[in-house]
């Protein structure tokens, strides 16, 4: 597995990683490929066609403006969250798009920004295509992108790529499966986390890692602390009122400490944030983005001798299971669900922490499989296609079944029946079966049983 915890890990904007991230990524990326080849000051008009679960839901979960913003030459990690309304206000007044922000093309948004509700593209449930025009309507460049989940994209051309065989692994402990990761521990006598740092090592030095997880972590804490104090309404239409501000005012006059309300105020913080467009990290993806952060600080809180240091161990374990996912099953909801998304944060929440109090490998593998065996099954069925119901309360769900898959894997010796392999397969089986209609499209479950105001 040739892949970066970073990767899985990255610092980005809400409501959506497949939705927003993917596709501004994408947009970027095709629009600097397109500065690189000297195509910009031709360029007279820009295309944007979205398929399948972009088209569905794409206006609920920001995909219209991400792209805009990639165009501009925006990336997810530095984007201001606080700037993209009035870039986005003036596009639409002077109907004028800044490709890289430098060069103008006119931009009429209802005709070249496109919906394809019915059509996907061949690869995945997330295609998108961008075409640039010169002044005769020439094509100058046309390009088709995935946003495969978590904030990961490929080319078409790479899709093909996929399916011949990979080059040789460079990480010093390749795995495919948790049995291998597990073989690895047993045999170097390592811990899962000491397997992924030396994996790290093949792209960064020690000192990097190190300070690179404490920035996620602190742009995850100060993504709680921002959910904790910004009261109103998310935007969107629904009129969700955020709920995290008045429980901080209330967990902080109450004289007994209730753990289970700090561990809903943790979720509820980040995913209201989420919800509102803010600065989120992608844990693996921006729905579930709350269940990883609000674990940890959860044992910070709570759990005796915790302290920040841990959140190596933690992310490092978390990647790992998170890793096997993505290579064996999938992290897109609009391929399994909402399974690949609170249902895999959930199981990389559960083996970290096992792993943080003191679980052996075999209990941490119990644990991640825990964490996802009650999850199989779970559909996505966004209200509005807006990340906002379900998803923000199925945070704190999430979080609570990952500190209890912890517990129960503790309480064992790490011996059970179904293994994680055998669940990671499941889900991946669980969600080829599962209709359409509950994958990221919002026409199924409560997107349809409980009518948008
Ligand atoms: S229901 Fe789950 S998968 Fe679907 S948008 Fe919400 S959090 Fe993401």
């Amino acid at each position: 597995m040739n892949i970066s915890i970073f990767e899985l890990f990255s610092i980005g904007v809400g409501p959506s990683s497949s939705h927003t991230v993917g596709p501004m990524r994408a947009a970027r990326r095709f629009i600097m490929e397109a500065k690189a080849q000297q195509l910009l000051p031709k360029a007279t008009q820009v295309y944007i066609d979205l398929y399948g679960s972009l088209a569905l839901t794409g206006k609920g979960h920001g995909t219209d403006k991400a792209v805009l913003m990639g165009l501009m030459g925006h990336a997810p990690e530095n984007v201001d969250p606080e700037t993209i309304p009035s870039i986005l206000n003036e596009i639409r007044q002077q109907h004028q798009l800044r490709l890289m922000d430098q060069y103008p093309v006119t931009f009429d948004e209802p005709t070249q920004l496109l919906f394809h509700y019915k059509e996907t593209l061949p690869y995945h449930a997330n295609g998108m295509r961008f075409t640039l025009y010169d002044v005769n309507n020439t094509v100058l460049k046309s390009e088709e992108y995935y946003s495969v989940g978590g904030g990961f994209i490929v080319t078409a051309t790479e899709c093909k790529q996929d399916q011949k065989p990979q080059p040789k692994k460079s990480v010093p402990y390749s795995f495919h499966s948790a049995l291998e990761l597990l073989h690895h521990c047993k045999t170097h006598h390592k811990s899962i986390a000491e397997i992924m740092l030396e994996n790290e090592k093949t792209w960064r030095t020690d000192a990097e890692i190190r300070e690179r997880v404490l920035t996620i972590w602190q742009v995850m804490q100060d993504c709680i602390d921002r959910g904790c104090k910004h009261e109103g309404e998310l935007p969107g239409g629904l009129k969700v009122k955020r709920r995290a501000p008045k429980i901080y005012q209330l967990l902080q006059q109450a004289t007994v400490m209730d753990s289970m309300n700090w561990i809903n105020l943790f979720a509820l913080a980040v995913n209201e944030e989420n919800a509102a467009g803010g600065r989120v990290v992608t844990a693996p993806t921006n729905g579930a983005a709350g269940i990883i952060p609000a674990s940890f600080a959860y044992h910070l809180k709570f759990h005796p001798g915790a302290k920040v240091e841990d959140i190596l161990t933690y992310f490092l374990t978390a990647g790992a299971i998170g890793l096997l996912y993505k290579e064996n099953a999938s992290i897109s909801a609009a391929e399994v669900g909402c399974q690949g998304e609170v249902g895999v944060a959930c199981s990389m929440a559960a083996g970290a922490l096992c792993a943080l109090w003191g679980g052996n490998v075999e209990q941490v593998e119990n644990a991640a499989e825990i964490g996802m065996e009650h999850h199989l099954g779970l559909t996505c069925d966004p209200i509005a296609g807006l990340v906002q119901i379900p998803c923000i309360e199925r945070n704190t769900m999430g979080t609570l079944q990952a500190i209890n898959s912890a517990k129960l894997a503790l309480l064992g010796d790490g011996t059970h029946l179904v293994s994680l392999d055998a669940v990671i397969n499941t889900m991946r089986e669980t969600g080829k079966d599962m209709q359409t209609k509950y994958k990221e499209t919002a026409q199924g479950g409560l997107a349809v049983h409980q009518p948008a105001c």
